[in-house]
């Protein structure tokens, strides 16, 4: 289902303001209904600074210690959150302390967490992470209950989503259970934005139920098949995309802002100038605010400013979830 792109998207700020100061009003609260339904991840990261990685078999003595909550799911669930979206998740935590820790985490930011199921004799899905002076890092995840979506859990979610409701996804989850949550959102002829990562080949049925893809550069370029090094690349991946059937075509381009394309028309919106510290988990909040202009109606066009403008406060802090930013910053971003 494409998304009409507003030529004079010069009305954003105007018109998020104009959102903002009548959320209150009882007519807005009627028509604030729209829900975000995210279907994807949780995890824990468990992190640790050293000076170097350690190579195998070696042991290296680090630093701190610290665990932050993320996973794409609910990285994008919080984002959206915090971004004024009324939001619900569904996915999978382990009968852990994890899981009770990460449930009413979550269920502190607003989010509606009924659809989220404990896995008997799971464990809730972590991420081992080290980190050295310079950044770089070395990863181990073990899944755990993520793995356990099904696509039976996920087609409740027909029953969550009206046609004004947007379906917000990834790939961290299994495939079945994302073309199976894609599925039903069509069904009830709601948008559905997928982010797709982690990058994996795609089938075109799940792509053809896309309302707006929203892949990084190297993302669109594997997902797409086409070398994405330049503007060029940009537009061969974009009509690639648009081939195969996804109605819009957000390709997010780091502090340059994001490059869209629709059959009709083509934009590169510019980003924030913002004094970068840390940009984990820029995108998953790029998603999570888009979904909620889309479910507020507002434009493609506009909404990507909202999300460009909500992802550039969240690299001026460090974490994901944590640097996810609300609703009034961003508008005041967008109005400064
Ligand atoms: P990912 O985090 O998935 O790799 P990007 O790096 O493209 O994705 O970042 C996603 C979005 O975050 C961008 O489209 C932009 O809006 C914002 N962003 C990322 N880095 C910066 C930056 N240095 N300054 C301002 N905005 C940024």
């Amino acid at each position: 289902m494409p998304v009409r792109i507003l030529a004079d998207s010069d009305v954003l700020s105007r018109r998020l303001l104009v959102l903002h100061e009548t959320v209150t009003s009882p007519a807005r609260q009627v028509t604030r209904s729209a829900r975000i339904v995210v279907v994807g991840s949780s995890n824990t990261d468990m992190v640790v600074r050293v000076s170097t990685l350690p190579r195998p078999g070696e042991t290296v003595i680090g630093g701190d210690f610290f665990t932050a909550r993320g996973g794409k799911g609910a990285n994008q669930a919080v984002a959206a959150a915090r971004a004024g979206g009324s939001v619900a998740l569904i996915a999978c935590l382990g009968t852990d302390a994890i899981g009770d820790e990460t449930l009413a985490a979550l269920a502190a930011e607003g989010i509606a967490v009924d659809a989220v199921r404990r896995m008997a004799g799971t464990r809730s899905g972590v991420a081992l992470i080290v980190v050295d002076e310079r950044g770089e890092n070395s990863i181990a995840v073990a899944p755990g209950a993520n793995a356990l979506l099904a696509p039976e859990q996920v087609v409740s979610c027909a029953e969550l989503l009206s046609p004004r409701d947007v379906l917000l996804t990834q790939l961290e989850t299994p495939l079945e259970s994302v073309l199976a949550a894609a599925r039903a959102a069509n069904g009830a002829t709601a948008r559905v934005i997928l982010n797709p990562a982690p990058a994996r080949d795609l089938p075109d049925e799940l792509l053809s139920l896309v309302s707006v893809l929203t892949p990084n550069e190297a993302e669109a370029a594997r997902i797409a098949g086409v070398p994405v090094d330049d503007h060029h690349g940009l537009e061969d991946a974009a009509n690639a995309l648009l081939r195969r059937g996804v109605g819009a075509v957000v390709i997010t381009l780091g502090a340059a802002g994001a490059y869209v394309a629709t059959t009709e028309h083509r934009e590169t919106i510019p980003g924030y100038r913002v004094e970068a510290r840390d940009t984990t988990g820029a995108g998953d909040v790029f998603s999570g605010a888009l979904a909620v202009a889309l479910a507020d109606r507002v434009p493609l066009g506009e909404a990507v400013r909202f999300a460009n403008a909500a992802a550039a406060i969240s690299v001026t802090r460090d974490g994901a979830q944590p640097a996810a930013p609300r609703r009034a910053e961003i508008l005041q971003l967008i109005g400064s």
